[in-house]
């Protein structure tokens, strides 16, 4: 899989945009070839490298429960292209070959497969934030969270790792314009948000980022969804100042050698 670091390493490669970098992109002084214009300017090894994580990535979401079927779909930035699963492909029959990537504006630069219906959530991502990775699933438990309440209660410390509790964007059509919109209103000062009656959204400086805060966001909504269905009691929450000591101690985790993403003591 590729590591965040080979993602920064590919996106500054490209911001460097050193002629001869990718021979193949623009010859020097010369008006590139239609095949050669659309190979995005990251390099294809590093592209490859992208795919072959990003779909791994995608297959873990259906194999961890968080994803049905087709029903999510995931992303990662390299400079200015954005790799993206295609719409209607179950991840498992997703090959090298149909590797999908387009610019910032979601044209595509290479490949034949549609890209997701969530395009342009995911590109207002990328243009509004740092995100090197997005992951988007319907999992089930934060997904009835959207449902109930604006906001998730701060019922574990553990929101402080998403910048605090994760908001809930207002509705509106999958695929919108106004989807994004309000995805970015709630993602504001943070790197998760649900998406009122559909579902959830994180991102992060890798693949891997993003996908463990899906998965700590999916757990946190499913263990407020259990403890606030005891009948007569409801769940203890944390104060905001008890949130902001536990972000503070968050603030180096995760950067060290637990690239695992172990639970903090
Ligand atoms: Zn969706």
């Amino acid at each position: 899989m590729a590591s965040g670091a080979e993602a920064q390493a590919a996106s500054a490669s490209v911001s460097a945009s050193a002629p001869g970098a990718d021979a193949r992109a623009v010859p020097a002084g010369g008006v590139p070839a239609a095949s050669a214009a659309r190979l995005p300017a990251a390099g294809r090894p590093a592209l490859d490298a992208a795919w072959a994580a990003l779909v791994a990535t995608a297959r873990r979401t259906v194999a961890e429960g968080l994803v049905v079927g087709t029903s999510g779909n995931v992303s990662v930035r390299l400079g200015d292209t954005v790799l993206v699963t295609p719409t209607g492909v179950p991840y498992d029959r997703l090959t090298a070959a149909d590797l999908l990537a387009v610019d910032l504006r979601g044209r595509t630069v290479h490949g034949h497969l549609k890209p997701t219906s969530e395009l342009p959530l995911h590109l207002a991502v990328y243009a509004a934030t740092d995100a090197a990775a997005i992951v988007h699933t319907h999992a089930v438990h934060a997904t009835a969270v959207s449902t109930l309440v604006d906001r998730l209660p701060p019922i574990h410390y553990m929101a402080a790792a998403l910048g605090g509790p994760p908001r809930v964007a207002d509705y509106a059509l999958y695929g919108s314009p106004e989807l994004a919109e309000a995805a970015l209103r709630a993602l504001r000062g943070r790197t998760g948000c649900l998406l009122r009656n559909h579902g959830a959204l994180t991102y992060g400086e890798s693949l891997d980022q993003a996908y463990d805060r899906t998965a700590q966001l999916e757990w946190m909504c499913r263990l407020w969804l259990t403890a606030s269905t005891v009948p007569g009691r409801a769940p203890t929450l944390l104060t905001e100042a008890q949130l902001d000591e536990a972000g503070e101690r968050l603030g180096g985790y995760g950067q060290g050698v637990d690239a695992g993403g172990g639970e903090p003591g």
